[in-house]
């Protein structure tokens, strides 16, 4: 299928050819009819699908389409969970509207409010948000959304991990009654399905085939290592096999820091992004890390959400996340737009619940392969809170909080070693 025969108007498919897209993603010829139509739509699309464009295009061409009388009000409003979302969103809004003569803006935490009250002053068609900081505009009275035409949630199940239900029905209570409704939600859980029912009238249902999901394009490997290791492990891996933009995650801010710190005493120049830097440090990391100066990008979930990266080859797991949806939301990060990506996961004896709940989600075995030099060593693992050393307790060293340590620390229960050897990591 090619763009021609999405009724796209000149000026968009001008901005389409600049980008290089020579057809539509999937999502994208599914859904661009369907909201140009004016249907809602629940949408099941993980990032790497082109499912941006999926909504930008079409509300950029039925916006154009139909010419405001004199003032700017805002008609469309998009909803992300993160900064870098948001961001990245209005980024595409500007790429695909170059040619259109609408207006846009982002808003969302960890910056001045004054820029964007000034935004809202000039006049804005469609506004990209988070959801937070748009409620604080307005609860002081900065922004009028009485005019509404399209509201998007991108990531909804994302928006609902971090909480922001309450902000999202209370920015919906004050947009017109009338308007057409998207949702693209990564996963499918009872809230999402709750919220979607009741916002959503009648909408077109689109799930991506599975064939083209960013997951299954990714070549995943898990290497089990030893927790202390895992550093020196890393460091071998992006040497040995002369990677060249990695971006890693951790579970806390602290270890992202302390790895970056690390990996730059190893000479592999690196930067951390996480949510105790302020967003024009977060900004900072990203950009060096998009412009090549430095080689590895150390990133919490939270931080990495919307981080876009053309071609980024390599995603490293240095823990697993908790969570294991959040698996997906972090190898998708590459493999996007049918490029090939790698996701390695260095995995240690403590993280083994969490590897099993991740096949479990997506329904796959990962491959496991040992590296020379850092097999698990069996008989730390029989008894990881020994291991602290240096006072360390094991939640410290970022363990899963399962430590079969007794309160008093002295009496760790004998696991049976058995348990470990069936090589289930
Ligand atoms: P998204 O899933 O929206 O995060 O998009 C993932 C990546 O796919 C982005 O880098 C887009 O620029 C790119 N992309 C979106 N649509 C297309 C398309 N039709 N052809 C090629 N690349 C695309």
């Amino acid at each position: 299928m090619s763009f021609e025969t999405l009724n796209l108007n000149a000026q968009i498919m001008r901005a389409i050819k600049e980008e290089g897209y020579s057809e539509p993603t999937p999502i994208q010829a599914e859904a661009i009819p369907a909201v140009i139509e004016g249907r809602d739509l629940l949408a099941a699309a993980q990032t790497g699908t082109g499912k941006t464009a999926a909504f930008t295009l079409p509300m950029l061409q039925k916006l154009s389409a139909k010419k405001g009388e004199g003032k700017r009000y805002i008609r469309a409003l998009v909803l992300t969970p993160t900064r870098e979302l948001a961001a990245q969103v209005h980024q595409s809004v500007r790429a695909y509207g170059k040619y259109l003569k609408l207006k846009s803006a982002e808003v969302y935490g960890g910056v001045s409010m004054q820029p964007q009250i000034r935004a809202f002053r000039g006049g804005v068609d469609v506004l990209v948000a988070t959801p937070g900081r748009l409620l604080d505009h307005m609860n002081q009275g900065n922004v009028d959304l009485s005019r509404v035409e399209m509201l998007v949630l991108d990531e909804a199940d994302r928006m609902l991990d971090m909480g922001f239900i309450n902000d999202i029905k209370k920015i919906i209570s004050k947009l017109p009654h009338f308007r057409q409704n998207l949702l693209f939600s990564a996963t499918f859980s009872t809230e999402i399905k709750r919220l979607s029912s009741s916002i959503l009238k009648d909408p077109k249902m689109i799930k991506v085939a599975s064939d083209n999901c960013a997951a299954e394009r990714i070549k995943q490997i898990v290497h089990p290592v030893d927790r202390a290791k895992k550093a020196d492990l890393l460091s071998y891996l992006i040497g040995k096999n002369g990677w060249s933009q990695v971006l890693v995650f951790t579970r806390t801010k602290h270890g992202a820091d302390k790895l970056s710190k690390r990996l730059s005493q190893d000479g592999l120049p690196s930067t951390s992004i996480h949510g105790n830097k302020t967003q024009v440090a977060r900004m900072k990391a990203l950009k060096a890390f998009k412009d090549g100066r430095v080689r590895v990008l150390v990133a919490t979930d939270v931080a990495a959400r919307g981080i876009d990266i053309d071609k980024l080859g390599q995603v490293v797991n240095f823990d697993l996340p908790e969570v294991a949806e959040d698996y997906v939301h972090r190898i998708g990060r590459t493999g996007r737009a049918g490029n090939a990506g790698e996701a390695f996961s260095l995995v240690c004896i403590d993280e083994k619940h969490l590897l099993r709940r991740i096949e479990k989600l997506t329904q796959m075995s990962i491959e496991r392969v040992r590296v020379d030099g850092f097999h698990p060593d069996p008989s730390i693992k029989a008894e990881p809170a020994k291991r602290g050393g240096r006072g360390r307790s094991s939640a410290k060293r970022g363990f899963s909080g399962r430590s079969s340590r007794s309160a008093s620390g002295s009496a760790t229960v004998k696991r049976d070693r058995s348990e470990f050897r069936r090589k289930s990591y």
